[in-house]
């Protein structure tokens, strides 16, 4: 089994908005990480990142609000399915694709794998599609791709060996976490936005705006206690290094 992190693009923002603890007025690139593993039967994506739009003239259609709130940083060689190349996988192979939520920076790129079952949660699509008729983090255009079956689950669900979805609800309604166990017994937890940074989820601090403090703050301790390295999906220092496509761990 082999797990990659895919960085796809930059959010360029004020990184006091996004990252508690910051000083304000402070300019950063904010990466969009995606990650990837292929099970050796078939590869499963966890987040699409931002939509194909950002790359062409009629980005600001696309993402709204979204697109004077960040400054997107995403050429076509940025995107998931394209870093997906660069590691060497072909879309073809992609069997599952999941979102840890509907945000436009998880959910864009859905439809770039037409061939893959995708994994929303029902209770994330029933509040992102009240979410998507007013300006926000969630876009009526990335929904309108995605091609999602009607599922969910309470807790966790067992994907297939060594590939759990958790259950992490509190930055959204049905978030979720995917916690990829190999051979070797090395544990690894992409944690999606259940917080930006992996400080605040170590200290079990909810990081921007939640639907439920308490609800993310339950979910951070669940992250924690699990055996397994965090991989977050935002914080500029554990990605620093990474300008494209990292190899985190093979057996
Ligand atoms: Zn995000």
């Amino acid at each position: 089994m082999k797990l990659w992190a895919l960085r796809c693009g930059d959010l360029h923002t004020d990184v006091a908005g996004l990252l508690a603890g910051q000083p304000r007025g402070v300019m950063g690139d904010v990466p969009v990480m995606c990650f990837a593993v292929d099970t050796g039967d078939g590869v499963l994506v966890f987040d699409t990142g931002m939509h194909e739009s950002c790359c062409g003239p009629d980005a600001a259609a696309h993402f709204g609000s979204m697109w004077t709130t960040f400054e997107l940083r995403c050429p076509r060689r940025a995107l998931v399915d394209e870093r997906l190349r660069q590691a060497g996988c072909s879309v073809d192979e992609v069997r599952w694709v999941v979102n840890s939520h509907l945000h436009f920076d998880h959910a864009g790129r859905n439809a770039a794998f037409p061939a893959a079952t995708q994994y929303v949660r029902a209770r994330e699509l029933v509040w992102a599609r009240e979410r998507a008729k007013v300006p926000s983090g969630v876009l009526a255009g990335d929904l309108a791709e995605l091609n999602a079956p009607d599922w969910d689950y309470d807790v966790e669900f067992d994907l297939a060996p060594g590939l759990r979805l958790i259950s992490t609800p509190g930055h959204t309604p049905g978030h979720q976490a995917l916690h990829v166990t190999f051979g070797d017994g090395l544990g690894y937890v992409c944690v999606g936005d259940a917080a930006y940074t992996l400080q605040a989820v170590l200290d079990h601090r909810p990081t921007g705006r939640t639907t439920s403090v308490d609800q993310a703050t339950e979910s951070l301790r669940k992250l924690t206690a699990l055996d397994a390295q965090i991989l977050t999906a935002h914080d500029i220092d554990q990605w620093r290094g990474v300008v494209d496509v990292a190899m985190i761990h093979a057996t």
